[in-house]
Order: structure tokens, then sequence, then C-alpha cells
């Protein structure tokens, strides 16, 4: 039994395309697509948009995608989403952008006074300005 004889080759409407393009059937009432065959361009799995950087973002998969491994030639399927209708992967999650934020702002506050200047403090003193300089004074290492 070949894959071509179980799903032979049907042209249907599909909604990534406003011409008929050859699909292997349906699957769960969405086109079926052989592996080599579904546009690249327009249509990506999971992984691939992942691979783009984009995710689904709540779209529904307009098609299925089936293949075979190479070994095992156990059947795959995986849903095929539109590319166009992607989003970006979100880059931060609100937690991870809540810790940065602190982290940014432990960096901004003065060991010697306690205040945030409003700017990140050189490392290597954690100091404002105003308490570098009263130190060096201080010190007697001022200009
Ligand atoms: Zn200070």
């Amino acid at each position: 039994m070949t894959v071509a004889r179980r799903y032979p080759w049907v042209l249907a409407t599909v909604s990534w395309s406003n011409a008929q393009q050859f699909t292997r059937g349906t699957h769960e009432g969405l086109p079926l697509l052989s592996h080599g065959c579904a546009p690249r361009d327009v249509l990506a799995t999971r992984r691939q948009l992942r691979a783009l950087g984009l995710r689904p973002g709540g779209a529904d998969p307009v098609a299925v995608l089936y293949g075979r491994h190479n070994h095992s030639k156990a059947q795959w399927l995986a849903s095929l989403y539109l590319i166009a209708t992607a989003v970006p992967v979100r880059p931060m999650t609100p937690a991870k952008h809540t810790a940065l934020a602190k982290a940014n702002l432990a960096r901004r506050i003065c060991r010697s006074c306690g205040r945030d200047p409003l700017y990140v403090l050189p490392t290597s003193t954690r100091q404002c300005w105003p308490c570098f300089e009263a130190d060096a004074a201080a010190t007697g290492t001022a200009a």
C-alpha cells in the first residue's frame, strides 16, 4: 500500500489561496497536505513558526500536514497555521519583566545614601556622583 493510493490528490478550495490547491483530501475537516507540497512561505507548523519567532496566537490551524518517519515509517500529523496571522513570541513574561526591573532598580540605588539618582550607577563604586565626590573629598583624593 502506498501513500499515493491511500491519499489521492484532490483539487480543493483552501483558505490560504484564491486558487484551488492540490491536497490529499481532508483530515478532521481540514485540508490534508503531504510533506513537500505544503506552501512553506504561507503555512507553517507550530515548530516552524517558533523557528521564525512566531506563534499561532490563538489562530486555528488551516490545514494538516502529514509525513512519515524515515525509520519507523510511522505516520505523523502536524497542524499547519497561516504565517500571515501568526504573532511574535512574547519576548518576556510579566514575571521576567518584573525581575529585570527590580535588578535594574537595585543597580541604581546608591550604597552610601540609599537614594535612586535615576541613572545606573558605576559598578565599581555603586555610588551616586554626590556621594562619590564627598567620599573622594574626605579621603583627600579629589582633584
Ligand atoms: Zn548617594
